[in-house]
């Protein structure tokens, strides 16, 4: 595993649990609003060693609940499962992050119960999905992706990224529709030094509730997080 970062503990990552957060490198999109750019294009600079981190998970049995897995692309990781199943067995419930690009990854880890929680990023409308994930996109994948996570019985939520410069009220309005009856939550752009295209504009929290109100009429699980 390519483990990039680890922050220690987060009460937000994972709903409702005391979880420590991974981040692996490399990802198979070059989304312009990219926060973690140097995760996502800086993949031979410093990595943590797995063997710090099984000591730091062995360490943290009884305090942590979960373990987040986020990226970067984690599906990208050859060894993600056996990974997973290690983390497993020392007692810890597991949640993927992911931009659900794989989907025979995500099948796999689903079929196989290894998995307690997965959050996909769903990029904007399909019209607009290669605009937005920066990279020329077979949407085939991402419908199998969201179709395996509706049809799951796992927890899951899609998540959208809201740049004033992709979104539009009507796109968040078909994204709801399209993921309907699963939660997707709104998360507001901010701009950053680590952002992949500089000059991007944040939508304000006003703007975001508006869009928010619209998209419920086609899905009432529809949430904001982070304003
Ligand atoms: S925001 Fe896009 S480029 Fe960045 S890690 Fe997620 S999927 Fe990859």
């Amino acid at each position: 595993m390519l483990i990039k970062g680890i922050q220690k503990v987060t009460l937000l990552d994972y709903p409702g649990k005391i979880a420590c957060t991974i981040f692996t490198g490399g990802c198979n999109f070059r989304c312009p609003f990219c926060q973690n750019a140097s995760l996502v294009t800086h993949i031979d600079d410093d990595q943590i060693l797995e063997d710090d981190f099984w000591q730091f998970l062995e360490e943290r049995k009884g305090k942590l609940d979960a373990v987040c897995i986020s990226g970067g692309e984690p599906c990208l990781q050859k060894d993600l499962k056996s990974f997973i199943k290690r983390i497993k067995d020392m007692g810890y419930l597991v949640k993927l992050d992911t931009n659900g690009y794989m989907p025979l990854v995500l099948q796999d880890l689903l079929t196989d119960h290894l998995l307690d929680y997965v959050a996909m990023d769903v990029k904007n409308t399909k019209e607009k999905y290669e605009m937005t994930a920066g990279v020329k996109v077979d949407l085939e994948k991402i419908e199998k992706s969201i179709d395996l996570l509706k049809n799951s019985l796992i927890e899951h939520e899609f998540r959208t990224t809201i740049v004033k410069d992709f979104h539009t009220k009507d796109d968040v309005k078909a994204i709801a529709k399209w993921l309907y009856p699963s939660r997707l939550y709104l998360q507001q752009f901010k701009d950053s030094i680590d952002v992949i295209q500089k000059g991007l504009t944040e939508p304000s929290k006003e703007e975001l509730v508006e869009m928010q109100k619209e998209a419920q009429q086609e899905n009432s699980q529809v949430y904001l997080r982070g304003i």
